[in-house]
């Protein structure tokens, strides 16, 4: 059986255990998560465990990157499972700090990260990044990690979190996840729970349209036209689309022509009252590489 992990709520404690790690000559790794861990996260640890000799896994549903219309209060809590996940995982510790420990009650610093965060989720969820951002850099000072592990599924999170690093000389450097699929193609997250089973059923039908469009772009066809077909299958099938784009996979600027690569092709959607994001790269053919 996997060995129980230290769960730590201060970072006083925090900052005791990574001060001994260092002592030792550790190098220390952090996944960020929001709890109700699945194999998404897990093979985030599994990644940091590669770079580094002791992994903090935190778990922290930050309230400031929901919209008061949003799942803050339903969002999945499953300590006990994710104690039992982290501990099979391998990873070390469980930073698990609680609101008064993130947020003081007169709190009133905010990051902001412009470029890479317009758009996509940031147009629809405008509260999103710079909550993100803000809670990052928290725990980034908090653990004070060499390196960390961010998943692809949460792309532009991804770039957001680069970026901010990047723009303030953290000394930490920032592993990509490739996002972790069921046998289906539905990307694993947390709000998949919400889904009921005809949802469930529908629900592949996200990653297979912008696989679609990937490999129908790739192999040359017009990008507005392969994403105006995307669009109408989704709507099709019981979809509300939030967004259907094409982007540079490096800074997400708009892309139309597929000359200008590397490129993802992203999309937001709405199921019922669950929202599911997904993306996937374009592999343009070797004939396209050519041109
Ligand atoms: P969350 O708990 O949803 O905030 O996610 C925590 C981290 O896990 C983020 O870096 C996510 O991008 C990553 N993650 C979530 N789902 C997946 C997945 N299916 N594959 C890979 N990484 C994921």
């Amino acid at each position: 059986m996997a060995k129980r992990v230290n769960t730590v709520h201060t970072v006083e404690d925090l900052r005791e255990i990574v001060a001994d790690w260092r002592a030792e000559g550790h190098l220390v790794g952090l996944v960020a998560t929001m709890g109700a861990l699945h194999e998404g996260h897990t093979s985030l640890i599994g990644i940091a465990l590669e770079h580094a000799s002791r992994v903090i896994v935190s778990i922290f549903v930050n309230p400031t990157q929901f919209a008061p219309n949003e799942d803050f209060a339903a969002y999945p809590r499953d300590t006990a499972g994710d104690n039992l996940k982290v501990a099979k995982s391998g990873a070390h510790l469980i930073y698990a700090p609680n609101n008064e420990q993130m947020y003081a009650s007169d709190f009133s610093t905010q990051i902001f990260v412009g470029g890479v965060s317009d758009g996509l989720c940031g147009a629809a969820r405008p509260h999103f990044f710079s909550g993100v951002a803000t809670v990052v850099a928290k725990l980034f000072l908090q653990a004070m990690p060499d390196i960390t592990v961010f998943g692809e599924k949460d792309y532009q999170q991804l770039l957001v979190v680069k970026r901010m690093v990047r723009d303030l000389d953290l000394p930490i450097e920032i592993v990509h996840g490739p996002i972790v699929r069921e046998s289906d193609g539905l990307a694993l997250s947390s709000r998949n729970a919400y889904l009921s089973e005809a949802e469930r059923a529908v629900a592949p039908l996200l990653n297979r349209v912008i696989s679609d469009i990937a490999s129908d772009v790739g192999e040359g066809r017009a990008v507005a036209e392969s994403l105006e077909a995307g669009r109408v299958r989704l709507d099709s099938t019981g979809f509300l689309v939030d967004y259907l784009e094409l982007r540079g996979a490096e800074n997400l600027a708009p892309i139309t022509d597929i000359a200008e690569r590397p490129a993802r092709v992203f999309v937001a959607a709405h199921l019922g009252s669950t929202r599911l994001i997904d993306n996937v790269a374009i592999n343009p053919s070797t004939e396209q590489r050519r041109t």
